[in-house]
């Protein structure tokens, strides 16, 4: 079975490519795919249902959209259409908008709030619907957008795993999308004639925010380094511990000797491991 375009070609490679590199999805899986409407996660499903028709394992999918209570958001074009393309679907609708008003701190960013409200009604219907893996839209872009985010403002070196178990252990997290392009989402989901709606949030495409600071950036620097997002992915494959001052990955002598003669293990290399 060919796929239907040169572009589909390319994005099934590449997702295929993540689930293999990470475990992504198993035999027996039932997979809840967090659907907002938007163009990451349209392409997600529908590269989903591409592989699902052809791959040698068998897995089941249910689309998850969660409704922030914005007004004008169209969930029922979401509805329709999964209806229309036989995807089994659940759209579960919540306060988190008024929410996000009510308890959002100095300290953090609505969007990061956000994420971690949806994150928590995801994961209870997760379980409503059995699902044994919750993949996510986020692309290669948002891999390397969080990287600098964390870099320039959070004091971090960190970005987001392909693969996360929640800390309870209860859930598994997954983004294939880790190594298609933003771009290409976007063209694959308008070219699959998905309705591509936006959330309806006060605060989406704020260019104050420092997420589209960061993808200036991204996009300045791509003009003269075509690669640059690339080789920015590549990077969080090709970690150097021993170069970087976290003490946890590069301890000092007494605590290794110390660790290394069994006695009682210094916090930061319990830490650290
Ligand atoms: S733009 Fe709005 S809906 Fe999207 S993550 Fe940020 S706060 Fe949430």
């Amino acid at each position: 079975m060919s796929y239907a375009t040169p572009l589909e070609a390319r994005i099934a490679k590449k997702v295929t490519k993540a689930i293999t590199d990470y475990n992504l999805i198993e035999d027996g899986d039932r997979i809840m795919v967090g659907l907002s409407g938007g163009k990451d996660s349209w392409a997600l499903m529908q590269v989903l249902d591409v592989l699902q028709k052809r791959a040698p394992i068998r897995f089941s999918m249910i689309a998850v959209t969660v409704d922030s209570g914005y007004r004008g958001y169209r969930h029922d074009l979401i509805s329709r259409t999964c209806e229309g393309r036989g995807w089994e679907y659940r759209i579960q609708h919540t306060g988190i908008g008024e929410t996000i008003e009510d308890i959002l701190e100095a300290s953090e960013t609505p969007c990061s709030l956000c994420a971690r409200l949806r994150r928590g009604v995801l994961y209870r219907i997760a379980k409503e619907v059995g699902a044994t893996k919750i993949a996510l839209g986020h692309h290669m872009d948002d891999f390397v957008e969080t990287l600098l985010l964390n870099l320039f403002f959070q004091g971090a070196l960190k970005a987001m795993p392909a693969r996360l178990v929640s800390d309870n252990g209860e859930h598994v997290v997954i983004r294939p999308l880790v190594y298609t392009s933003e771009a290409d989402a976007r063209d694959y989901a308008k070219a699959s004639q998905l309705p591509i709606i936006g959330c309806c949030c006060p605060v989406c495409g704020d260019l104050s925010l420092q997420r589209q600071r960061i993808k200036r950036l991204i996009a300045e620097l791509e003009v003269e380094h075509p690669e640059v997002k690339n080789s920015m992915l590549r990077a969080l494959t090709n970690v150097a511990g021993r170069h970087l001052l976290d003490k946890r990955l590069n301890p000092l002598p007494e605590l290794r000797e110390a660790a290394l003669a069994g006695g009682a293990v210094p916090l930061p290399l319990r830490r650290g491991r």
